[in-house]
């Protein structure tokens, strides 16, 4: 693996950089605070080519590859974990569509994605009984004529409310064909039968929209079956590899900024007379904080860097963010336990990074899955 970046690779992430110190960060607060979901920012990251990193410039993406997206996302990430992971699942849908789409699905969607246009693109695959377990989904699709009719519920929908374009399962065989009875779908935001329930009011990333979404007959077009039938949940596997390097990088993010800000306050905060960044006791945790990131962000890159290749990276991806998501929890708890009774009230933003980044722990795949993904790979 190449350590060194690419003149590509540094100047996306020095790009998301300068976005994020000084366009993103001054809001991160407000976001938090207001749920406000941030339309403006979005569409600020698609003008700088943001949304669709690892999309074929053909189709209106950067072709800038994982490595740079991966790069990218850490940038968002200390800034506003709420905008990391609607760029993430934007970003993510995009690949997904360019990898496996038709043509005219390619020229629909992604430069739309890619530009702005659309808001968000989302990833509907949970349900309410259905989260680790997907092959247990219960929405169906049935071919009626020219079109496909959709029933059910999804559930935990990130920027569902926004979505141009949602990727949405569902069971094109009956339940006892488990994931291999499961087909996916092109649905476009506003279509008739999607409804868009309340969002969630989360703990943390509270500035990116979760939603529930009923399908209520919902009607697409024959052409808007994506891959082959019966063979979404492949296509579910694999964009979710790709997804949780998006979930290392996010979590990376976070935990950068925590540590960041610990080491100013530490620097600053005296107790019996020093800095308490002179206390041995805290050197240590901003010193362990230091060591589990960069080993975070190495296995981040390498599964980024495999990805890129062409190599497999499944494993990779599974152990990279088991490892950041549980570190960020750890480096931001220590964040708050270095700002004393400070790192409890929000105007520091401590807190705000303990909370945000405690969903990294749950979303694209629990820790438990993580852990039998790589219980597979070390058992053989
Ligand atoms: C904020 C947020 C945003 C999300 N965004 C999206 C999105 O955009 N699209 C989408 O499709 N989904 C999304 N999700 C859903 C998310 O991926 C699921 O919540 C997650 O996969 C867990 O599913 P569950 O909540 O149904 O928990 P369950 O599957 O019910 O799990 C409950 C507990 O049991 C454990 N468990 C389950 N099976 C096993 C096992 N075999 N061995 C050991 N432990 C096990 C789990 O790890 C967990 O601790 C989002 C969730 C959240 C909270």
């Amino acid at each position: 693996m190449d350590l060194e970046l690419s003149e590509t690779q540094a100047l996306v992430q020095k790009t998301a950089r300068d976005f994020a110190t000084r366009v993103i960060a001054p809001q991160a607060a407000e976001i938090d605070e207001k749920e406000k979901f941030p339309r403006e920012i979005l569409r600020g990251l698609a003008e700088l080519g943001l949304m669709a990193i690892n999309v074929p410039t053909e189709h209106g993406g950067s072709g800038a590859g994982v490595v740079a997206a991966a790069l990218a996302l850490q940038e968002v990430a200390r800034a506003c974990a709420s905008t990391a992971v609607m760029m993430s699942v934007a970003n993510m849908v995009g690949e997904t569509i360019a990898k496996f789409g038709t043509d005219a699905q390619k020229q629909r969607h992604l430069p739309k994605l890619a530009g702005g246009e659309y808001a968000m693109g989302s990833f509907a695959l949970s349900e309410p009984d259905a989260g680790s377990d997907p092959g247990g989904m219960r929405t169906t699709a049935r071919r009626d004529g020219n079109e496909w009719v959709l029933d059910g519920a999804k559930q935990w929908i990130t920027g569902g409310t926004h979505a141009g374009v949602i990727i949405v399962w569902a069971r094109t065989a009956g339940p006892e064909t488990g994931a291999k009875g499961i087909s996916c779908f092109l649905v476009e935001g506003g279509a008739k039968g999607l409804k868009v329930g309340r969002p969630e009011d989360k703990m943390g990333i509270r500035g990116s929209d979760t939603v529930p979404l009923e399908l209520d007959g919902c009607r697409v077009p024959a052409d808007a079956l994506f891959g082959q039938e019966n063979g979404g949940f492949k296509i579910a596997m694999m964009a979710l590899d790709g997804g949780r390097i998006g979930i290392s990088s996010q979590a990376l993010g976070i935990a950068r900024a925590a540590l960041a800000e610990s080491v100013t306050y530490a620097k600053e905060r005296k107790a019996f007379g020093v800095p308490i960044a002179q206390h041995q006791g805290i050197a240590w945790k901003l010193a362990d904080m230091h060591v589990q990131i960069e080993a975070a962000q190495l296995m981040c890159m390498r599964a980024a860097w495999l990805k890129e290749q062409g190599q497999p990276f499944s494993l990779q991806a599974s152990m990279s963010k088991l490892y950041a998501s549980e570190m960020a929890v750890r480096v931001c708890n220590e964040a708050v336990q270095i700002h004393g009774g400070y790192g409890y009230i929000r105007e520091y933003a401590a807190e705000r990074h303990l909370r945000d980044a405690r969903v990294t722990m749950i979303y694209e795949g629990t820790s438990e899955i993580q852990r039998l993904v790589v219980a597979r790979g070390v058992l053989g």
